[in-house]
């Protein structure tokens, strides 16, 4: 339901993510999530079914301080309302987080299954997780492992993607609504599901067209670039001043 990325040097990346999705409550949800690259590079994630507030009482005495964070509030269509279920979906090499819906996960699910994949949650949601990381370990490079993977996954998403190997994230969408906003002073980016989670943090707001692959990395010395999923470079996005 709604997604909120930060990528920049603010060690407060948890605190701004929250603020995020706590200016998109308004639109409902049932759990919420978020997932960080930690002071050690390692990983950390933290989500509860319920209230923003549930998810907030889990961090209190946690260290948060992170480079690098995504979070999200779901609003179930596959599976229970769970801690399992909520987003972040994570395992050893990458964090995802998703909305929308998946329609052809069984069979994506069912394929990585006879691969000796294990799935944890019941949602549509972490086939994606598993399908682009079936390709990170035949050794497909991560731009590629996305883009390859979400020409695969039917029906209307955005998906957000933290990679902890280098504290990147990506984000690809087709039908759902994605905004990436970049405060070119600061060297920060953001994405997310609605501009108003990034008012007065961002100087210009882009919004990428269905699927282009958004990169925060400070690559080619922009914090934010954009592809095609065939990998070349794109300018296949609206951009804004605000
Ligand atoms: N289909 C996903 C799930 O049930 C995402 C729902 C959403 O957009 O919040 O977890």
């Amino acid at each position: 339901c709604g997604i909120v990325g930060y990528f920049g040097p603010s060690q407060k990346s948890v605190e701004i993510v929250i603020e995020g999705l706590k200016r998109l409550e308004y639109r409902g949800y049932d759990s919420a999530g978020v997932s960080f690259i930690d002071q050690n590079n390692k990983m950390q994630f933290y989500k509860k079914a319920g209230k923003l507030d549930n998810l907030k009482a889990e961090l209190v005495g946690k260290d948060t301080i992170a480079r690098a964070c995504i979070g999200h509030t779901r609003w179930a269509t596959h599976g229970g309302v769970t801690d399992v279920n909520a987003h972040p979906h994570n395992n050893e090499v990458l964090s995802i987080i998703h909305n929308g819906i998946v329609e052809n996960a069984n069979e994506i699910k069912r394929e990585l299954a006879g691969h000796g994949v294990k799935f944890k949650s019941e949602t549509d949601s972490e086939s994606f997780l598993e399908l682009v990381t079936y390709y990170l370990k035949q050794d497909v490079p991560i731009k590629e492992a996305i883009a390859t993977s979400f020409k695969r996954v039917v029906g209307n998403s955005a998906f957000v993607i933290l990679y902890p190997k280098t504290g990147e994230i990506f984000a690809v969408k087709r039908g759902a609504p994605l905004v990436c906003g970049v405060n070119e002073v600061t060297s920060e980016a953001l994405v997310s599901s609605d501009p108003y989670a990034l008012a007065g943090m961002v100087h210009t707001l882009y919004f990428p067209e269905d699927e282009v692959l958004v990169h925060l990395s400070g690559e080619n010395k922009n914090i934010a670039n954009f592809y095609e999923l065939d990998l070349t470079k794109t300018t296949r996005y609206l951009s804004k001043k605000q």
